[in-house]
């Protein structure tokens, strides 16, 4: 196995594209790049190698604190919230337009930062993310509330206004993707903005955030604060001047913010957070097609998708030819380096991601499920996993249980429906589940009981911004994307005024 993948690897071509210059490294704040308060810079690692990228300014409470200022001025004296609807629209969509002229430096940064295969940056992710800008643009203007009777005695209008100050904390998997996401539908209320990136990922939010200056955006209405989450992610969390807040991230984290809202100002909060989901391969599934859906379901983005499809469920009935034919798709993914052309999968984010998939393979290995593939380390530096399949998996193991976030596939096998729907459900987290059958009435009974904010049908990772997208249980709370993701940045005012001549209503 581990010589097939290796030798794979030498499919892929040579570099498509080098890194590029790193402009910005400084905290954005009220439209200037400035130094952290304490002077204080972090490291920022190339994920092929582990060198540094860059040294980037390391913000804390005190930078926060000047950001959120900013936004408040911004939001309470700045013309953003008053322009008109249309003006905010243009200003999003220049920014989607300078993004898309500057498309391949983005993916770039993107790819040195993260690792992902420089061609799925630019060619799945950036497109999403200028689509997702121009989505939300459209929405600016298309922002009202209703007229209620209210018996005929009152004129009741709601108003659906901007919060204020929103607070948005964003991970590292697809870092410019979930910040269109959030940063999108925020402005597009009216909102202004204090952004806090992961520390891993911090160089690409800079950038865009740079070139949405450029489209026009006044200072203070978008502010970076790059920095680690203990720290700058706190500051923000507890603020007591932070009006809203939209956290991506692990549940484990999820909780810690919720309590920081909770303790501060009981300041809303959108969570988008982890996943264990079902990928259910119902009997009369075509094995070839649902083996290729399922493999990607699981091995996009190195793994390290909250929506990855980490249980396998296949029905007994076509059990045995799936492991087989899941095993040589694994064996002929090509992993190397990112920017080579071809590469499907390129190294983790960071060694201690690495280590801790590795430690999950190896409970995997002692808990008795059977290694089909991988298993190892690939390549000699870098943090690259080979593709790892694992089959005979119970529910009860480690690997079956745990969001791994890297590249390993879990299968399972069932007997019928009650079964699998039983044990799909049998996870605290409900992100999303994919369902694989050419039967409408099994495609129709998983889709209603299986407890998940996301069903794919006969397809997966579906994302564009039109679809709403969040976690049942433990996976999280409220919605993004779609008008959802827009009503998540707006609060409800109503309007009431007696009405002197009801009977003219
Ligand atoms: P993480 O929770 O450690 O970090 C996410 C962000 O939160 C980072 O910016 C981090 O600095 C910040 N943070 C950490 N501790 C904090 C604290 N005490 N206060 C405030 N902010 C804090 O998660 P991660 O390891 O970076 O990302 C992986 C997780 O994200 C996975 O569990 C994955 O499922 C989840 N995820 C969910 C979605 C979704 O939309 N549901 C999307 C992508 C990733």
């Amino acid at each position: 196995a581990t010589q097939e993948a290796i030798n794979s690897t030498l499919k892929a071509e040579e570099p498509i594209s080098p890194p590029i210059e790193i402009d910005h490294t400084q905290l954005l704040i009220n439209g200037q790049f400035v130094d952290s308060a304490s002077g204080k810079t972090f490291p920022t690692f190339d994920p092929r190698t582990g060198d540094v990228i860059a040294h980037v300014a390391e913000g804390d409470t005190e930078d926060v604190n000047g950001a959120v200022d900013a936004a408040r001025k911004a939001f309470e004296q700045g013309p953003w919230p008053r322009m008109t609807a249309y003006e905010r629209c243009r200003i999003i969509l220049r920014c989607a337009d300078l993004l898309e002229k500057h498309i391949e430096d983005v993916a770039a940064l993107e790819t040195w930062d993260n690792g992902k295969p420089y061609e799925q940056a630019l060619n799945i992710e950036l497109p999403m993310v200028i689509r997702t800008f121009r989505y939300y643009a459209g929405w600016a203007d298309k922002i009202h509330g209703l007229t209620i009777p209210a018996d005929g005695q009152f004129h009741v209008q709601t108003l659906h206004e901007p919060y204020g100050v929103t607070g948005l904390i964003i991970p590292w998997n697809f870092p410019l993707l979930l910040y269109s996401w959030k940063v999108a539908p925020s402005l597009a209320c009216g909102n202004t903005i204090v952004l806090k990136t992961a520390e891993q990922t911090p160089l690409s939010a800079l950038y865009v955030s740079k070139l949405f200056h450029e489209a026009g955006l006044p200072p203070g209405v978008l502010n970076v604060v790059s920095g680690y989450g203990a720290t700058a992610g706190a500051a923000l969390s507890s603020h007591m001047d932070v009006d809203k807040l939209s956290f991506t991230g692990s549940t484990v984290t999820g909780k810690i913010i919720l309590g920081l809202a909770a303790k501060s100002n009981l300041k809303p909060v959108t969570l988008e957070l982890g996943g264990k989901s079902p990928f259910i391969v119902c009997e009369d599934a075509d094995v070839d097609k649902a083996v290729e859906l399922a493999h990607n379901a699981l091995f996009f983005n190195q793994g390290q998708c909250c929506v990855a499809g980490s249980r396998t469920f296949v029905h007994e009935r076509v059990y045995d030819e799936f492991v087989e034919k899941a095993k040589a798709r694994a064996l002929k993914r090509i992993v190397g380096d990112p920017f080579k052309k071809g590469v499907e999968q390129g190294p983790q984010i960071d060694d201690a991601q690495f280590n801790k998939i590795l430690k999950y393979i190896k409970s995997g290995i002692e808990s008795g499920a059977t290694l089909e593939s991988g298993g190892v380390r690939h390549g000699s530096k870098g943090y690259y996993v080979q593709p790892t399949v694992f089959s005979d998996v119970q529910d009860d193991m480690l690997i079956a249980k745990d969001e791994i976030f890297g590249p390993v596939q879990s299968i399972s096998k069932y007997k019928n429906l009650d079964e699998v729907i039983q044990r799909a459900n049998a996870t605290p987290f409900g992100l999303a589940a994919g369902v694989f059958t050419q039967n409408i009435d099994t495609a129709n009974t998983l889709t209603r009981a299986l407890k998940a904010g996301t069903v794919w049908v006969n397809c997966y990772d579906v994302f564009d911004a039109t679809i709403p997208f969040g976690g049942f249980k433990m996976s999280g709370q409220g919605r993004e994307k779609g008008i959802y993701g827009l009503t998540s940045f707006l609060q409800v005012k109503a309007v009431v005024t007696p009405l002197k001549n009801p009977a003219w209503l």
